[in-house]
């Protein structure tokens, strides 16, 4: 299928070239013990503020790969820097938030507002606050704290901790803690970085309530998108770390939706996402080579 760009599209990611990864080893522990956040904490302005311990993999879900969280929290402050390491999720966040809306729109009747929405692998919250700011009850899950801090720190400066709130919990725990409680789960430009996405897609389904709706984004795996998300954006645009994806964890769209449908749910609507760096345009089409959403609902 012909593809319309003129230049490489690189994936989703928000990482930038230049900027050092740490090559091995988990996010370390930190000794201080001034605030204490365990794996059910839900973010405060102590927790946001204080010295904490950072936590190793064995007191997280196995289904984490703290080398991958560590990329994301060692740019934690770059967040909310529209200019910055996810200039690129701020950029297309509109149009994501926009078909998120409608697919809900269009299995429950009505739009964000009201709905209570869970954003797994959350990050900053730059679509989790997006999703409040439309009126939905919003909480966003993540696995680095230093995501979660800025996250909070950025609500609580909006004046939006009515709307929107964190918690440092495995979604496999979250789940067990509160089946089908939520209207709307998303999980964006996570999968890519699990051990085990099909867990994932799994505990999404529990956590929504019969007819809930769930969106779930990531990077397909083929030649072309080797070609546009490694080659093109690592090596020949510079705009990312060489070496920020992992081509084998790259998930198809059958796969995927092989996933969805073990885990239980039916009906899907898939979306291609496309990125152009030198005309910073971005748009949706039906072409799904490299990266995509989807959408799938849960019966009732
Ligand atoms: N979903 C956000 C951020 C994407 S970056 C957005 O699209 O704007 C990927 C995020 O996934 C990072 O914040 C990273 O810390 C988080 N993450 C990676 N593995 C995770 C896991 N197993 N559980 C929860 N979050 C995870």
């Amino acid at each position: 299928m012909h593809h319309p760009d003129t230049a490489p599209q690189p994936q989703i990611d928000p990482r930038h070239a230049g900027r050092d990864a740490p090559s091995s080893g988990s996010v370390r522990f930190n000794g201080n013990v001034n605030g204490h956040m365990n794996d059910t904490d839900t973010m405060t302005d102590a927790h946001a503020n204080a010295t904490i311990n950072r936590p190793t993999q064995d007191s997280l879900s196995a289904n984490v790969d703290m080398d991958e969280v560590g990329k994301f929290t060692q740019l934690a402050h770059e967040w909310w820097d529209k200019r910055g390491a996810f200039a690129t999720l701020h950029e297309i966040n509109p149009l994501r938030l926009n078909w998120i809306e409608a697919n809900v729109n269009r299995y429950t009747g009505s739009g964000l507002t009201g709905k209570k929405v869970l954003d797994v692998g959350c990050g900053g919250g730059i679509l989790t606050e997006s999703m409040a700011r439309r009126g939905a009850a919003a909480t966003g899950i993540d696995l680095g704290v230093e995501n979660l801090q800025a996250a909070h720190l950025h609500a609580e400066q909006n004046h939006l901790t009515a709307q929107v709130q964190y918690r440092h919990i495995a979604i496999e725990q979250l789940a067990k803690q509160q089946p089908e409680s939520f209207d709307v789960v998303t999980c964006m430009e996570m999968l890519e970085h699990v051990p085990d996405p099909s867990q994932i897609v799994t505990a999404c389904f529990d956590l929504l309530k019969p007819g809930g709706v769930c969106v779930l984004s990531t990077i397909n795996r083929n030649p072309k998108s080797y070609l546009f998300a490694i080659i093109g954006a690592e090596y020949v645009l510079g705009l990312l770390d060489r070496g920020t994806h992992d081509y084998a964890k790259f998930i198809t769209p059958a796969e995927l939706d092989s996933m969805a449908i073990a885990a239980g749910f039916n009906r899907q609507d898939l979306i291609g996402l496309h990125y152009n760096p030198i005309t910073k345009r971005y748009w949706l089409a039906q072409n799904v080579d490299v990266n995509y959403m989807m959408a799938v609902v849960k019966p009732q």
